[in-house]
């Protein structure tokens, strides 16, 4: 067995070799820029950037592909759409409108445009942390520019309903944009629900450091580029693209698209293994957020009368987390958690158990027994258990 199992592929996924081996004859041989299209060297690294954008656009079934920005990851794609956005289509006053378990890069990103005169608005989710319709379709009753929901929940793993926000929004005419991070690779995707999609290369198995953005382009939006510059992608993101890193992305997207449905049921299998291992030998574990509509791959569990923290220390050869890696770092529960209404000292035992492509059962199988010893020592260490 390897030194460490990685249990955590919400926090980052390694890169997949075959996609190491696109990307790496685009660092020493074909290093050219792709925006130097006077000579070869630029169009065969504008032609591989192309190719890319061309595999980020089917994987989430959108034919035309210049509808497809290349950006530094999730975060900065999120950013762009919402502060992009709302510079672009707000006036003063206007909402956006965002769910309570979003990314912090999210909610940050609308909080800092209330310093514009936008007014942020946070709808709450309900208990299983699917959001609740009828607080959006209340909150859409004001002037609103954007509404922001991500696709899937990075802690808890729960699937949004899509279709249903979407179809909300339209009647409203209101901007929709989703952070896809999570749900990309993993769950099909029709980005024509939305007007704006971020996606991320690390949590595709493709590199760190890029990411991409959907933006409509049938009629095409124009958002307002968070910085100024050559005016490449459409001039909305300035910047030398970098072509390893495109090519790493979309070969990360080539794969998952021909492996996806595969590996969903090889994951439902693991989550099915595991929930009933734990389930029969623990009681008082609970599943954060619905059973059902999540992808299989990320639990989150809290365990009464265990902090997760001590959990984490008690499984060094676990690479787990008790929350997003953002969060992490400080004591506070996960606002995500905490948003889910559960009580206090549930909150803080909570653990999510990230799992993908190269997890093996025998992994999961080891975790599950782990988890169930060192839960059961230390709940009768505890006083208060
Ligand atoms: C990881 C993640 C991000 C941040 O993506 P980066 O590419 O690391 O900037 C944003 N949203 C969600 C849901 C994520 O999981």
């Amino acid at each position: 067995m390897k030194k460490f199992i990685y249990m955590d592929y919400q926090a980052t996924t390694p890169c997949d070799p075959r996609v190491l081996d696109k990307m790496l004859p685009y660092f020493c041989e074909e290093f050219g820029n792709p925006h130097s299209s006077s000579h070869a060297m630029g169009m065969v690294a504008a032609e591989a950037v192309e190719c890319a954008r061309q595999q980020v656009a089917s994987i989430i079934g959108v034919k035309d592909a210049r509808s497809v920005i290349f950006t530094s990851g999730a975060t900065e794609s999120n950013n762009l759409s919402i502060q992009g956005a709302a510079r672009a289509y707000g006036k003063k006053g206007d909402q956006i409108i965002s769910t309570s378990i979003e990314h912090k890069c999210v909610l940050e990103s609308v909080h800092a445009m209330s310093k514009e005169g936008f007014e942020a608005k946070i709808i709450p989710v309900q208990k299983n942390g699917i959001i609740d319709l009828d607080s959006l379709g209340k909150a859409l009753e004001a002037p609103t520019v954007l509404v922001s929901v991500g696709w899937v929940n990075n802690e808890i793993g729960v699937c949004q309903p899509m279709a249903e926000i979407s179809d909300i929004c339209r009647q409203r005419g209101v901007l929709l944009h989703s952070d896809a991070a999570q749900a990309v690779g993993k769950i099909e995707i029709d980005a024509a629900l939305v007007d704006l999609l971020s996606i991320s290369g690390h949590k595709i198995y493709g590199p760190k450091g890029v990411g991409a953005l959907y933006v409509r382009m049938d009629p095409a939006l124009r958002l307002k580029p968070l910085f100024h510059g050559g005016g490449q992608e459409r001039k909305m993101r300035s910047g030398t693209l970098s072509p390893p890193l495109c090519v790493g992305i979309g070969e990360a997207c080539r794969i998952a698209s021909e492996e996806m449905s595969a590996e969903y049921a090889r994951l439902a299998e693991f989550k099915k293994y595991f929930l009933e291992r734990i389930f029969a030998s623990l009681g008082k574990v609970f599943l954060n957020g619905d059973a059902e509509k999540r992808i299989p791959g990320c639990l989150n569990l809290s365990f009464a009368g265990v902090e997760g923290e001590s959990l984490m220390l008690g499984m060094r050869d676990v690479c787990i987390s008790s929350g997003s890696a953002c969060t992490s770092s400080t004591l506070e529960p996960s606002h995500v958690i905490q948003a889910l209404a559960v009580y206090d000292d549930l909150a803080h035992s909570s653990l999510r158990i990230g799992m993908g492509r190269f997890t093996t059962f025998e992994e999961v199988k080891y975790v599950a027994d782990k988890l169930i010893e060192v839960v059961t020592r230390m709940r009768a260490m505890s006083p208060i258990w």
